[in-house]
């Protein structure tokens, strides 16, 4: 799960890594507030989970709160790569005399940690590690004896980062270690890390993955992804344990197994259509799996037609048909729905869905028939 930077930067603080002091806003006044606040200049920064944000215009200076609320006007909404901005980071501005790049991650290949440390971070990090790979310094670290004092100084200097506060680098280093051990990351990842011009070291942007799966041993970090202001209906469909993204057409999609879903999505637009959504219900789906399928849809006002394609291996076909029939009897379906059945107990489904169903779904042999019923009833095209 990648967090926000605001969120990253919070763990950084705790494990002792500093960090500006800053406030979230989800509104232009509640940026405006948060500079008065903070006082003097701010930064205001796009929270979404992806780089390049700065090149994107998704990073602002701002020299009063009336400036900080009209770069947050800008920036809310903006687009930056597919992810639509929703929430404002704005921070004490800093002034920067260095900026370096700084990651951890797990090299499984080697089976060690490997900690990558440039003299050159900021926005062409990118650029500099291929035309120049000798200004990156990789260094592999034993999980198991941790980062030693002797190898952060060793990144530090092998790096060539300011050698008047290399302490400071090596004890930031140290911390940002610490942080992605203690916090089961995959990956943390600071670009850049700043020399101020005070001669303190500081994480002003930060990059963490955790690891899902070892969540249990952090009650902490489900609140993480609560405050992500996630889409309602992600939302949604994340509590009734279903594997759901948003995508832009009119053709609703369930099914069962990502590869399945893949293929539906490709097979609609071959027949001129698009996906309102990818919808998965996972293996093993049983009928109220199937309800709350359709009851996710019914919340999302693009889906003109509604297509369930099953396959069934462990989800049993007849659990699926009970599912809709359980839908079409206790929900408002606003749309028509197609429905392939095969697999595991097809007959029985398809019995189910012509004794209790019948005239309520559109029946479809194959996925290829399904696909070009259900584009013409959401009212064909794009
Ligand atoms: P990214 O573009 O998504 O990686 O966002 P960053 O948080 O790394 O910010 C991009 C760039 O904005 C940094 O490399 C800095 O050059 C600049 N920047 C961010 N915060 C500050 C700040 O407090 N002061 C100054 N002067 N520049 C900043
Ligand atoms: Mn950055």
């Amino acid at each position: 799960m990648d967090l926000f930077e605001y969120q990253g930067k919070q763990l950084f603080a705790r494990s002792g890594v500093p960090v500006p002091e800053g406030r979230v806003a989800v509104t232009p006044d509640e940026a405006r507030s948060a500079a008065e606040e903070l006082g003097g200049r701010v930064v205001v920064k796009a929270q979404v989970q992806v780089g390049g944000r700065g090149k994107a215009g998704g990073i602002k200076l701002a020299s009063s709160p009336e400036e900080a609320a009209q770069h947050a006007a800008a920036i809310l909404g903006m687009d930056i790569k597919g992810h639509t901005v929703r929430i404002l980071w704005v921070e004490r501005a800093s002034a920067i005399a260095d900026e370096y790049y700084v990651s951890f991650t797990l090299d499984r290949g080697a089976k060690q940690h490997l900690a990558m440390v440039s003299a050159r971070g900021g926005m062409d990090i990118e650029a500099v590690a291929a035309e120049d790979p000798e200004a990156v310094v990789r260094l592999h670290i034993d999980p198991v004896v941790g980062l030693t004092p002797w190898q952060a100084s060793e990144l530090v200097y092998r790096a060539g980062l300011d050698r008047g506060t290399a302490r400071l680098s090596a004890a930031a280093l140290a911390s940002l270690y610490r942080a992605f051990v203690d916090l089961d990351c995959d990956l943390v990842e600071v670009n850049p890390l700043i020399l101020t011009s005070d001669g303190e070291i500081v994480a002003l942007d930060s990059k963490v993955t955790l690891d899902s799966s070892a969540f249990f041993r952090h009650p902490e970090f489900p609140a993480f992804r609560e405050a992500f202001a996630e889409d309602p209906i992600e939302a949604m469909a994340r509590e009734a344990g279903l594997n759901f993204i948003k995508l832009d057409g009119s053709v609703g999609i369930i099914g069962n197994g990502a590869g399945l879903v893949m293929s539906t999505l490709d097979v609609v637009s071959l027949v001129g259509g698009a996906a309102s959504n990818f919808l998965d219900v996972g293996g093993g789906a049983g009928s109220d799996t199937i309800t709350s399928a359709l009851r996710v849809l019914t919340e999302d006002p693009t889906v003109r037609a509604v297509l369930v394609n099953i396959f069934g291996g462990i989800t049993r076909c007849d659990l699926v048909a009970r599912g809709i029939v359980t839908a079409l009897d206790s929900l408002e379906l606003p749309w028509p729905i197609v429905v392939r059945l095969d697999g595991t107990n097809a007959e029985e489904g398809r019995a189910i869905l012509g004794e209790e169903a019948a005239g309520r779904v559109v029946p479809a042999e194959t996925m290829l028939e399904a696909a070009r019923t259900a584009v013409d009833l959401a009212g064909g095209g794009r």
